[in-house]
């Protein structure tokens, strides 16, 4: 059967050339065909030895998710659908800014995590996807927008120029939790980190997780990126209701985690999301818990207005009231925004994105509903 090129990382690629009777180098050349120039043929490998470019051509295949859709919104925000087999489909978001320009991507198809006001979490679990899925994601994207280098370094910070590719960030923000399927997500990292791949600086790449602690630190050991937690409730009474995966790992031990992470992360401060229900979590007292919690780990927090999706049974919270819990933040100290809505809302925190791929895909795509 012919090996992806797609679902290795540079260690992977490497002991693949090898199985080959190739030099270490062959497989930096192949990382640079294959994500900097987007190719997909080994004949067009030009500095690539005729010899090993048949071996490759029976023995590999470079092969991305299938585009069923690709679509630019109004405020220039690009989607992709792309199938992922068996009927189920993920989205890949693309969000151009002044400064920078963010891919947000999926990692599982469906979630098991259950989250109330998540429509992927209602949906179930199917899949976790492979290396290929994840980079691939990135993959079509590059290939889509424009694949100059990436000028990320490890000093860069966001406020600087943006970079001359247009994906200058990406986040693991879409459909499912990473850190449940850190097998491959972690070499789907790496490749982003790679300078012969993406080269991505650490900083400019985010995992966002609803908090899954011991993976937490796992993802410290192996690969250490910028880190979101959706946090979404100040208090355990709270949180255990909204989302289930609190009965597990309550806040006390999340927060721990946190502190633990930051030891190794790229950044000093982690961003908690917090989106915003109206008379649930988003009140004044609630504030003050947020801002006892927040005192404990350095943190940013990102408030997100709720994007409502049929049968929730959560509404967003209004305007006055985002504003209000923002400024509450604010003057208690804690660096706190709220999340711009943008044309389809596509930035929403991790999960709402799915779910509306999953709510919209028949009417805006013409597909059949994933599973
Ligand atoms: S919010 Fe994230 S972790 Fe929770 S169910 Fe949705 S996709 Fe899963």
């Amino acid at each position: 059967m012919s090996v992806n090129l797609l679902d290795l990382d540079a260690q992977g690629l490497t002991r693949f050339v090898a199985g080959l009777g190739e030099k270490p180098f062959r497989a930096r050349q192949l990382l640079r065909w294959v994500h900097r120039a987007g190719e997909t043929e080994f004949a067009r490998m030009t500095d690539i030895a005729r010899s090993l470019r048949e071996k490759l051509a029976e023995r590999a295949l470079i092969a991305p998710p299938r585009v069923l859709r690709d679509g630019v919104s109004a405020d220039g925000t690009r989607k992709w659908l792309l199938d992922v087999g068996r009927g189920n489909a993920i989205e890949t978001v693309f969000i151009p800014e002044a400064a920078r320009g963010t891919l947000c991507i999926s990692t599982q198809a469906g979630c098991a995590l259950a989250c109330r006001f998540c429509s992927t979490g209602r949906q179930g679990f199917n899949r976790n996807l492979a290396v290929a899925e994840i980079i691939g994601q990135l993959w079509i994207a590059n290939r889509a927008l424009g694949s100059a280098p990436a000028r990320g370094r490890a000093d860069e910070d966001e406020s600087d120029a943006r970079p001359e590719r247009a994906v200058s960030n990406v986040v693991l923000m879409g459909m499912g939790e990473p850190l449940l399927n850190l097998d491959h997500v972690v070499p789907a990292l790496r490749l982003m980190l790679d300078d012969n791949a993406y080269g991505l600086s650490r900083r400019r790449v985010t995992v966002s997780t609803s908090g899954i602690v011991p993976m937490i630190d796992a993802l410290g050991e192996e690969c250490p990126v910028a880190l979101a937690v959706s946090l979404h409730a100040p208090n355990d009474e709270l949180r255990n209701r909204l989302m289930p995966i609190n009965r597990k790992y309550p806040l006390r031990e999340l927060m721990a985690a946190c502190a633990r992470y930051l030891k190794r992360a790229p950044r000093d401060f982690i961003t908690f999301e917090y989106v915003m229900l109206e008379g649930v979590n988003d009140g004044e007292a609630h504030a003050r818990e947020l801002i006892e919690l927040a005192r404990a780990v350095p943190c940013k927090i990102n408030l997100i207005p709720f994007n409502p999706f049929a049968g929730s049974g959560f509404t967003r919270s209004p305007h006055e009231t985002i504003r209000r819990f923002n400024a509450q933040l604010n003057a208690a100290g804690i660096v706190t925004t709220t999340r711009r809505t943008r044309g389809e809302d596509i930035e929403a925190a991790c999960g709402q994105l799915a779910g509306r791929v999953r709510e919209r895909a028949p009417r805006t795509f013409g597909l059949a509903r994933a599973a």
